[in-house]
């Protein structure tokens, strides 16, 4: 839908960027993304960990919350922070919610230019789906015993995914306040996948497909090197899987940048001090 041509444009204050991390991916993670897009999308960004660090709160400039979620990778641990994402995305009173992980590459452009093209009162799910098949949940109605099975799409948090605030205002009575949690645990899925129960299994909404996320469970290599700067978001194997980066020229290597993000970044913002000097032509 076309945003009429009265309508203010997206200012980067109406985004809220959640990015999961836990405490001890704070020095092997995020110092890397303070350095790239977080230091251009400060006003949008805020980060959601679980034990403190004095350090990290300096770096974040206020926009660092301490979930006192328990730092493990269960499905409990993972649901709490994201109730507490969504509880300070509603607070904030801004126009869009965006979850990404701690592993993720933000194009804070892009994101801005693909919101812009949706109005934040409609029903915006978007993201991109991890299965290419709706997920069946076995849906566990409490005190009544009863047992049915639901079938929705889910947008995976590892590539990232933004919600409406019209959306996630109609999702309150499900995720508000610790309601995440008790909803996380009727279906027993993950966090990602109870926010796609929410918006399709309950409210009847629609994920909407973005082929703009990505997250590292694709073949990263994959994405044409002529569309990278399009992206809204990009990902890394990380260690188990250092082969799985997106094809990236520029002035790092692969040891001097094994994400490659640092490498995208000096060509969204090739104005940053510590880029190579780029040539003249
Ligand atoms: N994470 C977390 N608590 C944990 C482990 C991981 O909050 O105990 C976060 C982590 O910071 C990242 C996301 O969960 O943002 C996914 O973790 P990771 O990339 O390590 O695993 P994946 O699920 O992508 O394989
Ligand atoms: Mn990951």
């Amino acid at each position: 839908p076309a945003r009429p041509a009265t309508a203010p444009r997206l200012r980067p204050e109406d985004v809220f960027v959640a990015v999961k991390t836990t405490r001890k991916n704070h020095g092997p993670r995020l110092g890397l993304l303070l350095r790239t897009w977080i230091s251009r999308a400060r006003r949008q960004t805020f980060i959601f960990t679980d034990g403190d660090d004095p350090d990290l709160q300096l770096q974040g400039g206020g926009h660092v919350i301490n979930t006192n979620c328990s730092a493990v990778h269960t499905r409990q641990a993972l649901c709490c922070k994201m109730s507490v994402e969504y509880d300070k995305f509603i607070e904030s009173g801004r126009k869009w919610f965006c979850h990404v992980d701690d592993d993720n590459y933000v194009n804070p452009k892009g994101l801005l230019q693909l919101l812009s093209t949706f109005s934040p009162s409609q029903d915006i799910y978007l993201g991109r789906p991890s299965l290419d098949h709706p997920i069946e949940a076995t849906e566990r109605i409490q005190g009544s015993g009863t047992v049915t099975t639901v079938k929705f799409w889910f947008a995976t948090g590892g590539a990232g995914f933004c919600l409406s605030r019209g959306l996630a205002l109609k999702m309150s009575p499900w995720a508000s306040l610790g309601g995440f949690m008790s909803t996380a645990e009727r279906v027993r899925l993950p966090d990602d996948c109870t926010v796609g129960y929410i918006v399709e299994g309950l409210l009847g909404a629609r994920l909407l497909r973005s082929s703009l996320f990505h997250s590292h469970l694709e073949n990263l290599q994959k994405l044409s090197p002529d569309t990278l700067l399009q992206q809204v978001t990009l990902s890394y194997g990380g260690p188990e899987n250092p082969h799985n980066v997106v094809n990236v020229a520029g002035g790092f290597s692969l040891q001097q940048d094994p994400t490659r993000f640092k490498s995208i970044h000096c060509l969204l913002y090739p104005d940053t001090d510590w880029c190579p000097v780029q040539k003249q032509s």
